[in-house]
């Protein structure tokens, strides 16, 4: 058993009462009419499924019964945040893969620095405050 964080009722709840219902922000095309028969297809059928961060909908089906997003990493199951319809994700593959390289620099200046003799402390923290959302 773990637990989700709706963003709308603002508070944990168990996972049973959550519904996943597919990738999050497909935007309909504007023209339908105007559309090539791929364009429209890939619309309605063809979906991401990346090894990573993937943005999911997600209803709250037992609860308030709103839909919110979810940012999840594929790889771990690990939800990273939750957020409201209409809202854009504050965690994205890019995002990380921005923090992974700063963090490696960090790691290569830090050990520079270590050889002299001074204390450096980490930046990740705030990384880690700006998470919300559910914990295993
Ligand atoms: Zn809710």
């Amino acid at each position: 058993m773990f637990h989700i964080y709706c963003p709308y009722c603002e508070e944990l709840r168990e996972e049973e009462e959550f519904h996943p219902k597919g990738q999050a922000h497909i935007a309909r095309p504007e023209e339908p009419d105007t559309c090539s028969d791929e364009e429209w297809g890939d619309y309605l059928f063809f979906r991401d499924n990346p090894r990573g961060i993937h943005h999911e909908m997600w209803l709250h089906a037992v609860g308030c019964r709103k839909f919110f997003n979810i940012t999840r990493n594929t790889v771990s199951y690990e939800i990273l945040e939750t957020y409201k319809m209409g809202e854009q994700p504050t965690i994205t593959a890019e995002h990380l893969a921005r923090e992974e390289k700063n963090a490696r620099e960090e790691k290569t200046n830090n050990a520079q620095v270590a050889e002299g003799g001074q204390q450096t402390v980490g930046a990740s923290d705030a990384a880690v405050a700006s998470v919300k959302g559910a914990q295993a």
